[in-house]
């Protein structure tokens, strides 16, 4: 485990020297102490950046040349891929095999926009027809410059992926601040860069506490571009600061998704995918299917075998065999679960499954899968993100009911709609106010499709060429190609 930040090149102390507890949430253990950087230290970062762009070889190689080091780091990466999926476990608690998906994922990130970086070459510039015949003119793409990247805790390494690969791809330089809740994969990420011959000061990494490593990333004037998946209270703070200094920036916020399932469906299928949907990494996914809405008809059968199995799910730590769920991320996150529980219940919603913390579970941030149903639809429970392992449940009357109850929120990441009627799982697919919608599954993530919200769930997208565009910036450049005077003030 690093006990260093990754500045030019270089694995340095913070400079104040700070560090801060790193705690496995399955034992309640600390097993490391992470540096806290400050900042000074993304001063140094982004002066490290500057540079690299600058003056650096990076942005000035062809897309080829950079996939080269792309697909370096990602056969590193696949090659690691137990240590670092074991290591995301003990940081981030959950199940192994997940883990294992997140870092395979992570590889497939780098090879998606290597591929995409030797795109650049073969279309380097796009003709521009003009009306006036003397002047000719193309638009050039061309990186941003120095991006900062700040993520969350629930997939550690893949969210720093989503960010640091396009950026690469496009010939960014970038300095990126893990969650302190888990810094340790994106650490590691510095040492794969190293060894696949990243030029020195592309990649900088910073760990350290939101508002003392965050904040100044978000705030300094070095940064041309600023990404930023994590919480909408954060993600607010980073607009109203973005706004002051007219800087570029793409949110990924939160989401209260639904999940909408029409009588017709087969109650086993859907019975698995709402699970996925929400137990899945505890619940802790910017995109989990939260609010499952169940045409009335369906409702108790569907109720009475979501209870059943999910009260079959195997809980645990994420390295025993067969554990389906994990303990939540931190202290801080498992008492925010409860406590919106709690005031679910006070609100007047009926816990139909789980609650509480599982029996024989002491240590470690563990919880049911709780299902709760009877809340109203202006209630906290039904209204707000919870980011755990908790489901709402409410019946709907027909598909008018079904988009509108879907559509009622702030928030718009994703939703799902499941019915063996394609015709109208394709009609509330487009009525369904969402960046991401599903039909009959919820939660497959594809690096190739674009991936962002509507509403307060964010601005901009991530993945697939959207995700390049976001590190690219386009410029005209347009010649006077006549051998005639142009004769405005010299006639
Ligand atoms: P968070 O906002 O608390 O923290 C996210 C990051 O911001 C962390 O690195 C943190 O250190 C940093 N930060 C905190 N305060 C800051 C400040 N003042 N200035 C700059 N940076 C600061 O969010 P979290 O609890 O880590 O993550 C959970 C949230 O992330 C959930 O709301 C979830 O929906 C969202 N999320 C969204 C997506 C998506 O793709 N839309 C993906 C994953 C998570």
């Amino acid at each position: 485990m690093k006990d260093k930040l990754f500045i030019a090149g270089q694995w340095v102390a913070p400079v104040k020297g700070g560090s801060f507890d790193v705690v496995n949430p399955a034992t309640e253990q600390t097993i490391h102490r992470a540096p806290a950087g400050t900042a000074e230290d993304i001063d140094l970062a982004v002066a490290a950046a500057r540079q690299a762009f600058d003056v650096g070889p990076w942005p000035r190689m062809s897309g080829r040349e950079r996939a080269v080091i792309l697909r370096r780091i990602a056969d590193i990466i696949l090659a690691e891929k137990h240590a670092l999926a074991h290591l995301e476990v003990l940081d981030n608690g959950k199940p192994l095999p997940e883990a294992i998906w997140d870092i395979e994922d992570v590889a497939g990130c780098f090879n998606l926009y290597a591929t995409f970086a030797e795109e650049l070459d073969e279309n380097p510039e796009e003709p521009i027809a003009l009306a006036d015949a003397r002047f000719s003119s193309k638009a050039v793409r061309e990186p941003i410059g120095v991006a900062g990247a700040i993520i969350p805790w629930n997939y550690p390494l893949l969210m720093a992926a989503w960010k640091v690969a396009p950026a690469l791809a496009a010939g960014c330089t970038m300095v990126l601040k893990p969650s302190e809740l888990t810094p340790l994969t994106a650490l590691e990420l510095g040492a794969i860069v190293e060894r696949a011959g990243l030029p020195a000061g592309v990649l900088n990494i910073v760990s350290g506490l939101g508002p003392d490593a965050g904040q100044p990333l978000s705030e300094h004037p070095g940064i041309d571009k600023l990404a930023f998946t994590g919480s909408v209270a954060t993600g607010s703070k980073i607009m109203a600061t973005a706004a002051r200094d007219i800087k570029n920036i793409s949110l990924e916020l939160g989401g209260k998704s639904p999940f909408v399932v029409f009588a017709d469906s087969d109650i086993e299928k859907a019975v698995e995918w709402i699970m996925f949907g929400i137990f899945w990494n505890q619940g802790q996914v910017c995109s989990a299917t939260s609010r499952v809405l169940v045409e009335e008809s369906l409702y108790a059968p569907l109720l009475e075998r979501l209870v059943a199995e999910a009260a079959k799910i195997r809980i645990g730590d994420g390295l025993a065999d067969g554990t389906l769920l994990g303990p939540l991320v931190s202290s801080g996150q498992y008492q925010k679960v409860l406590a919106a529980i709690a005031r679910g219940k006070a609100e007047g919603a009926t816990i139909a499954g789980g609650g509480k913390r599982p029996e024989g579970f002491d240590t470690g941030y563990f919880l049911e899968p709780t299902i709760l149903i009877d809340m109203t639809e202006n209630s906290f429970i039904w209204t707000e993100e919870i980011f755990g392992p908790v489901v709402c449940v409410k019946p709907f009357r027909d598909e008018a009911d079904a988009i509108r109850m879907a559509n009622d929120s702030r928030f718009g990441l994703a939703a799902a709609v499941m019915s063996k009627d394609k015709a109208r799982c394709e009609r509330v697919a487009k009525g369904l106010r969402a960046g991401i919608v599903w039909i009959n599954c919820s939660q497959p993530t594809f690096a190739e499709a674009p991936w962002g919200g509507y509403k307060q769930s964010g601005i901009g997208r991530e993945l697939g060429r959207w995700g390049l565009s976001n590190y690219l910036e386009t410029k005209q450049i347009t010649t006077f190609e006549s051998d005639d005077p142009w004769g405005w003030y010299i006639k």
